[in-house]
């Protein structure tokens, strides 16, 4: 098509649908619902199975298909009052290097282990579907087989991240997390002078998809939950997080003596170096050094400090 040019960013040739991407049908008006079924407009009555209570005023029905099964998730409009949390507690998380994610409190979160069963089976079966020929029945059969895990294993991450972001939530009425933005911007493999190889296991290996994708939706879900209880996820600066002793203070690259383990070369402070970083998560969330730039989801936040100002703890 010569009326799109390429070389101007704005005018982006057109994508056409692909089928198989993506497939969904929304029905914005038209539908009905009762206990057991839908009424979809040109189509009629399909039974449903009602997963749970529909509460609100219901917007819209999108149909899709995921790994040969059929959905419907239905929009709807609700008010929420938001009064104040129950709880005045706050707490840091730290991505883990070994595991999933590390609480200020000492709590680590694994998690990765079970993905790890999930991926190798997945990569077995993706093996198997190589050596058969493509567009063949046999192919086509493996490919639905793959189709299927990929779905599993998206609600096995799907369910371990909604208790998890419901429980914290509940428990904790601010939570700190690291800004994203400013960390990928020196994330690599190897890691900089400043933070050495701290994406090293998430940036490589099976599991980079699912912890990647996976920390990105905890957030997200952090964000809304800890709004609806009245609650606040907040961003700070993560820079030096990893290097600073969460004890004494003192900040250098050699108080990592290894991935795992945390050792302050003046104060002798020894422990596991990701709840060492998400203690240092939350005392740069308490005393303010929250990113400005870094608002999550457009909701206002007070931040109390600039953002390069590095505070050292007071002992
Ligand atoms: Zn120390």
């Amino acid at each position: 098509m010569d009326c799109f040019d390429k070389s101007q960013p704005l005018k982006r040739t057109p994508v056409f649908k692909k089928r198989g991407l993506n497939d969904g049908i929304r029905f914005p008006q038209g539908f009905k619902i009762d206990n057991r079924r839908i009424f979809l407009p040109k189509i009629g009555w399909v039974g449903f199975y009602k997963s749970c209570e529909i509460p609100g005023k219901i917007k819209n029905i999108t149909i899709t298909n995921r790994g040969g099964q059929w959905f419907a998730s239905i929009q709807v409009e609700q008010m929420i009052e938001i009064g104040n949390h129950s709880s005045d507690s706050e707490i840091g998380i730290d991505v883990g290097v070994k595991c999933f994610a590390a609480f200020s409190d000492g709590t680590l979160v694994e998690g990765v282990n079970s993905f790890r069963k999930h991926e190798e089976r997945l990569a077995r079966e993706q093996r198997k579907m190589a050596r058969k020929k493509r567009g063949s029945n046999n192919w086509k059969k493996q490919k639905r087989k793959i189709s299927g895990m990929h779905h599993n294993i998206a609600n096995v991450r799907q369910d371990f991240l909604h208790k998890l972001s419901t429980e914290i939530s509940k428990n904790h009425a601010k939570v700190y997390v690291e800004g994203l933005q400013i960390r990928n911007m020196s994330a690599s493999a190897k890691g900089t002078i400043e933070e050495p190889g701290r994406n090293v296991k998430a940036k490589s290996g099976l599991n980079k998809s699912i912890l990647d994708q996976g920390w990105h939706e905890f957030r997200r879900q952090l964000d809304y939950k800890l709004f609806w209880r009245g609650g606040m996820l907040v961003e700070v600066n993560p820079r030096h997080t990893s290097q600073r002793c969460s004890c004494c203070g003192y900040t250098a690259k050699e108080n990592r003596t290894s991935q795992a383990l945390f050792r302050c070369q003046v104060c002798g402070y020894e422990e596991n170096a990701d709840i060492n970083a998400a203690k240092n998560v939350l005392t740069v969330g308490r005393t303010g050094m929250i990113c400005q730039a870094n608002h999550i989801s457009g909701r206002q936040q007070k931040p109390a400090g600039t953002r390069e100002e590095v505070l050292p703890v007071a002992s």
